[in-house]
């Protein structure tokens, strides 16, 4: 019962959720009133444009940061009646991130990168190395557990950087902006990765997007404007 329970559960509920920040005397509202479910398995194009809050929302549905009103819940669980410790790791366990900028450890070797998560979560150092491993060959880059990120084409760090994501198999990934720093053709590349390695996998994404013809690759637009969710899309661009 419990199994089934679980997989009808909405992997996020988002409910109220309200963010403003000061600004000399006054108070700007960021996010007003945001509400939303997330099913687990599905593939979310959060939209809006530059400064919509995009950012602030996932870091919101990730507890880095904290609503003024309204709660989000991750797989049934408040994350407004945790405290930091357990933020931290429910984070590990089932949170993946992917990044602009990469966000890869210059000082650690492409292996370290890949591993930490599962390194933070106690995993033996053999485990480790296997998984490792085997996440290197699915982002197509074999054999290079001792290269330093710097090494590395954008589109490899970016590749490294997924393979981080989801090493400890985490339920729900938040990317922002992933293909952002890359050219073009290196962000379809980084795309096609993403997609290939969500297909059948029962993970839930959300990524951040400017671009139209990744928004319907997914099976759902969030759309932000001024703060709140919208259907308004015609400013997305190719
Ligand atoms: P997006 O990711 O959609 O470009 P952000 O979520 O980064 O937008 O930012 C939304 C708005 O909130 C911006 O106007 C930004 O300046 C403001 N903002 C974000 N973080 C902070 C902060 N820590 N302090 C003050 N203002 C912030
Ligand atoms: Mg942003």
């Amino acid at each position: 019962m419990e199994s089934t329970h679980q997989a009808l559960m909405p992997i996020l509920a988002v409910a109220g959720i309200g963010k403003s920040y000061a600004e000399g005397h006054q108070r700007r509202t960021v996010l007003a009133d945001i509400g939303f479910e997330v099913a687990r398995g599905e593939c979310i194009a959060l939209v809006g444009q530059s400064g919509s809050g995009k950012s602030t929302l996932l870091n919101l549905l990730a507890g880095i940061d904290k609503p003024d009103t309204g709660d989000v819940e991750i797989m049934g669980r408040s994350l407004g009646a945790m405290g930091e410790p357990e933020l931290t790791l429910l984070r590990r366990k089932h949170i993946g991130f992917i990044y602009q900028f990469f966000n890869l450890i210059p000082t650690l070797t492409l292996a370290e990168n890949i591993g930490l998560p599962l390194e933070l979560n106690g995993a033996p150092a053999r485990q480790r190395r296997d998984r490792v491993r085997d996440w290197l060959a699915k982002v197509g880059l074999d054999g290079r557990e001792g290269a330093f990120p710097d090494e590395l084409s954008g589109g490899e760090q970016q590749r490294v950087a997924i393979a981080r994501a989801l090493i400890h198999e985490p339920a729900l990934v938040l990317a922002d902006e992933p293909t952002g720093n890359l050219d073009a053709r290196t962000g379809q590349i980084v795309l096609e990765l993403l997609a290939h390695l969500f297909r059948d996998e029962g993970r839930t994404l959300i990524l951040v997007t400017h671009s139209r013809k990744v928004s319907e690759i997914t099976d759902r637009i969030l759309a932000l404007d001024n703060g709140r969710l919208s259907s308004n899309t015609e400013w997305l661009s190719w």
